[in-house]
């Protein structure tokens, strides 16, 4: 039996036992492996870097769907920047008063890929009649599109090779002019300890930008060096303050069943650490 391992940090990182490899293939824009490990499940990296495990995906997809759209409480059209895997576009359909759907892929081979050999990510979603899908990079995508949305999801890959202009300041700018009025942008932005860079620049970049911006976390097992952090820029300051028992209502409204998000895990992952914002100069969670 061989072994994956992981080759996004130098000296540092974590292996797969390869117990059935499933596809591997060099698509247009990257190395595509998808296999079985007897403990994680189906597992994808790209490049060299874990996406996504069955076993774990369900917490970053619910952490990065629910906090933006509950949050917002009015959400009718959302845009998925990358997403091919189908885990970010299952949790996004769960809500029904969700009434357009647009994800922006620029590897349609992840997205055949991934709905013949992870099934369980979509689930079915991207037959969801609200869904537009858009092959294409994103950032030429929010740059030139006419379209606006109430919630924005960077679902990319690390900021290398492709995914890399996802984390621009023209990305950023242009997501802002693609919100609506209480429009809120959110992103996978790294594990601060590890690439605790990519936090500080994502902070410079927003600062200014958007009338509130912060960070939120959760823990990713397969995201390793501890808590990954993503990136919150809104076009309104309240929509990071919503009360606890209003997320209380707006859940259970939802009817949405999870395994992670909660309205007190949703509050709570907004408390940073000293040393974060240290990196992105807030003088504490505020
Ligand atoms: N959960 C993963 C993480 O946090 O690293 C991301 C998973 S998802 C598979 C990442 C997706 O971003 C991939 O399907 C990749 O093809 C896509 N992607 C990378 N760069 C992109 C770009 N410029 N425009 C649109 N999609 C992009």
């Amino acid at each position: 039996m061989t072994d994956y391992q992981e080759t996004l940090y130098a000296g540092y990182g974590q292996r797969f036992a390869i117990d059935r490899m499933l596809h591997e293939v060099r698509t247009e824009h990257q190395h595509l492996v998808i296999f079985e490990n007897a403990r994680m499940g189906r597992v994808m990296a790209l490049d060299g870097v874990i996406q996504t495990t069955e076993a774990d995906e369900f917490i970053y997809h619910e952490i990065l769907t629910h906090v933006p759209i509950l949050a917002h409480g009015r959400a009718r059209r959302v845009l998925i920047i990358g997403g091919g895997d189908g885990g970010m576009l299952r949790e996004v359909a769960k809500h029904r008063e969700v009434e357009h759907i647009t994800m922006v892929e620029i590897d349609g081979t992840v997205v055949q890929m991934c709905k013949e050999f992870l099934p369980n990510h979509s689930r079915g979603a991207f037959d969801d009649p609200r869904l537009n899908l858009v092959i294409d990079d994103g950032m030429r995508f929010v740059a030139t599109t006419e379209e606006r949305f109430d919630v924005i999801i960077s679902d990319s890959t690390d900021p290398i090779g492709p995914g890399e202009v996802l984390f621009s300041e023209n990305f950023y700018q242009a997501c802002r002019r693609c919100l609506n009025e209480g429009g809120i942008l959110v992103t996978q932005n790294g594990t601060p300890f590890m690439q605790l860079g990519e936090v500080q620049t994502t902070a410079q970049r927003m600062n200014g930008l958007f009338a509130d911006w912060h960070f939120y976390q959760a823990a990713v097992p397969t995201y390793i060096g501890g808590a990954m952090a993503f990136a919150w820029g809104a076009c309104d300051s309240a929509s990071r303050r919503v009360p606890l028992d209003v997320l209380r209502q707006r859940f259970a409204g939802s009817g949405i069943v999870t395994r992670y998000y909660n309205p007190e895990i949703h509050l709570g992952a907004f408390a940073l650490p000293q040393y974060v914002l240290q990196a992105i100069n807030k003088p504490g969670n505020v």
